[in-house]
């Protein structure tokens, strides 16, 4: 008998960045590419290395025009899209012959992936144990612990800091949204692993490309073990797309997907903002407005999710409230949280954005029965 499929990991996430696809239209012909049949047969490049040296640099070049990570000093690993990335820097960092599994933790609300994929793998030297903040005051004793702590959050949006601090704590710092389309750059983030994602950045998710930027050589060398004996290499086709996606990023003063990004982003938030403003039924996260390194000004929210809640009792099944009103989010409790909570998706295309709108003026417009549907 075959086994039973599991929903949750049919479809982990769903969260498709097609908000970019207009800037991608736009610089259609710079950013095309044509392979010759011949082109980057071999699983490593002249050099040997399994990573295009083209390719790093430019991503790091990209990491010092945005002024959001520093990369100096750092060496670099590529995965396959930083899902592989995750539970590489998780084997990593977990020692190998401890009589008890490292405790995997996130402080909630929290990316479901992180326990999907720590459960699925089913190690002996990890097990995911929920939520960080509940093991704040053990933290400081010989567990061995590794916190992911995901800036911005996916699914509030907020900037987070590590919850745990003590000798046996590792962490994981999952920078996917830490990009001027989502959030304010305070300051180039400076951890020891930082992740990121091309899918975020330019919008490619299906491309599969995440790097993880890692100052312990040791380390670094325990996460390319992974990726060599998980996939030998993240495709060469892969690469070579990306180069040619940031060698446009980067084009003139490096700015303009960012401008065009936020710009996108941060209107949605205000539209959706404005229709639930007066509504005393459903409400979104605040996110302070913040001095922005990269824009050099103060900023305010462009998140790429909204994390919506039902506010009243008889809703607390919010999930089925919004389906009844034909809109589709993720339930609040996949990310550890209550179930009045759902994550709705901003980074739609325009066209699905305008209609998740239009549903959810309707259903405000219903709330005292006298307003007229914008
Ligand atoms: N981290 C976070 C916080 C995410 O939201 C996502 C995708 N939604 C990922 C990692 C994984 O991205 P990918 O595998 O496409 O790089």
């Amino acid at each position: 008998m075959l086994p039973k499929p599991s929903n949750q990991l049919a479809s982990p996430e769903n969260g498709d960045p097609l908000f970019l696809e207009p800037f991608w239209i736009q610089n259609a012909a710079s950013s095309a590419m044509l392979v010759a049949g011949w082109h980057r047969m071999s699983y490593t490049f002249t050099n040997q290395s399994l990573i295009s040296r083209l390719l790093e640099d430019h991503i790091r070049k990209l990491h010092t025009t945005v002024g959001n990570a520093v990369t100096q000093g750092r060496f670099i690993v590529f995965g396959a899209g930083s899902t592989q990335l995750l539970n590489a820097a998780v084997h990593a960092l977990s020692p190998d012959n401890s009589s008890a599994p490292a405790k995997v933790v996130a402080s909630f609300p929290f990316y479901t992936v992180y326990q999907l994929q720590t459960d699925f793998f089913r190690s002996v030297n990890f097990q995911f144990q929920g939520d960080a903040s509940l093991w704040k005051n053990k933290s400081d004793s010989t567990l061995n612990f590794i916190e992911f702590v995901t800036s911005p959050n996916n699914p509030d949006g907020q900037l987070k800091k590590a919850v745990l601090q003590g000798p046996h704590v590792k962490t994981i710092h999952d920078h996917a949204y830490y990009w001027p389309h989502f959030t304010a750059i305070p300051a180039p983030a400076d951890e020891d692993l930082m992740i990121f994602t091309l899918s975020k950045l330019t919008g490619h998710a299906g491309t599969r490309l995440g790097w993880a930027l890692i100052k312990d050589e040791a380390l670094y060398q325990r996460m390319s073990t992974y990726v060599k004996m998980n996939i030998l290499g993240v495709s060469k086709d892969t690469q070579l797309r990306a180069l040619k996606l940031l060698k446009v990023a980067l084009e003139g003063s490096g700015k303009e997907i960012f401008e065009f990004g936020y710009t996108a982003m941060k209107e949605r938030w205000e539209r959706l903002s404005n229709a639930l403003s007066e509504s005393k039924r459903f409400s979104i996260q605040e996110i302070a407005p913040q001095y922005c390194t990269f824009f050099k000004t103060v900023r305010g929210p462009s998140p790429a999710y909204a994390w919506f809640k039902c506010e009243r009792e008889e809703d607390k099944e919010c999930y089925t409230v919004l389906k009844e009103a034909g809109i589709i989010g993720r339930e609040g409790n996949l990310y550890g949280a209550e179930t009045s909570y759902v994550r709705l998706s901003l980074l739609k295309s325009q066209d699905d954005f305008d209609a998740l709108l239009h549903q959810i003026n309707k259903l405000v417009a219903q709330e005292d029965g006298t307003k007229s549907i914008i």
